[in-house]
C-alpha cells in the first residue's frame, strides 16, 4: 500500500512535469465544456468552513483549517462532494486546498483533484461518487473523528440532497462521455 501511494505520487509528478501545469487545464479536454456551476455560491462557503451538515466532510474541512492537514480519505470525500454533489468546478476546491494545506504540492494537489473530478489522468470513473454518510459509517464508525473536529455538524441540516445531486451529476457526466 505504502509503495503504491508513492507510485501514485510519482505519477502525479511525472504528469505535472510533462503535461503541466495542472491547476488550470483539464487533462481530459472533453471536460472543457463540462457544465460546472462556476459560481462560488453559498455551497462553496459552507464547504470551505465545514458547514455542509455532512459530518465527515465538515470535520475534514475543520481539521484542514485548524491544522493545515487532512487525511487522504477525507480529501477524496470532500473533493467528491464539492465537484459531484455541489457541482462546483474542481479548480476552486484545488485553489482552497492550495491556500490551506501545509503539504500543498503543485503536482499532487491538482492531479488528485482532477482524479476525483473525473477529468484527470487515469481518473476515477465518472460514476464513482462518494456517499459521505456511508464513508463516515465505514471509516469513522464510533464518530471519534467527527466529534473531535466538527461536533456541531451533527445538528446542521445537510445542504444538498445526496440522491438528487448524484442523479444530476451522473446525467451531466454521462452526456459528456457518451
Ligand atoms: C483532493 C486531494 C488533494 C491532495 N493534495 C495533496 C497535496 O497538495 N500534497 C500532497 O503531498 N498530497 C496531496 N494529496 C495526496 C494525499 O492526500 C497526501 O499525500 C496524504 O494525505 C499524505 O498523508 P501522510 O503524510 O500521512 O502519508 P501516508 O498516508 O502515510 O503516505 C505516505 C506517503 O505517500 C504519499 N501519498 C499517500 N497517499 C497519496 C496519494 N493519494 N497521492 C499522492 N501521494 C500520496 C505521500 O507522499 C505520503 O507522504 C491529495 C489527495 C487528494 C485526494
Amino acid at each position: 500500500m505504502f509503495l503504491s501511494e508513492l507510485g501514485w505520487r510519482e505519477f502525479a509528478k511525472h504528469t505535472a512535469f510533462h503535461f503541466g501545469p495542472l491547476e488550470q487545464r483539464n487533462l481530459n479536454a472533453r471536460f472543457d465544456t463540462f457544465p460546472w456551476l462556476f459560481e462560488r455560491d453559498a455551497g462553496f462557503d459552507a464547504w470551505k468552513f465545514g458547514r455542509t451538515g455532512f459530518g465527515i466532510v465538515d470535520a475534514g474541512m475543520q481539521e484542514l483549517w485548524q491544522t493545515g492537514f487532512m487525511h487522504n480519505r477525507v480529501r477524496m470525500i470532500a473533493a467528491s462532494l464539492l465537484t459531484k454533489n455541489l457541482g462546483l468546478d474542481w479548480r476552486i476546491g484545488e485553489a482552497w486546498f492550495w491556500d490551506t494545506l501545509v503539504d500543498a504540492d503543485e503536482a499532487s494537489n491538482p492531479f488528485n483533484w482532477q482524479w476525483v473530478a473525473g477529468c484527470g489522468a487515469d481518473a476515477a470513473p465518472y460514476f464513482r461518487i462518494f456517499n459521505p454518510d456511508l464513508q463516515q459509517k465505514k471509516f469513522d464508525p464510533d464518530g471519534a473523528y467527527v466529534s473531535k473536529w466538527a461536533p456541531y455538524s451533527m445538528t446542521l441540516p445537510q445542504i444538498i440532497d445526496l440522491k438528487a445531486t448524484r442523479a444530476d451529476a451522473l446525467q451531466a457526466y454521462h452526456a459528456l462521455v457518451r
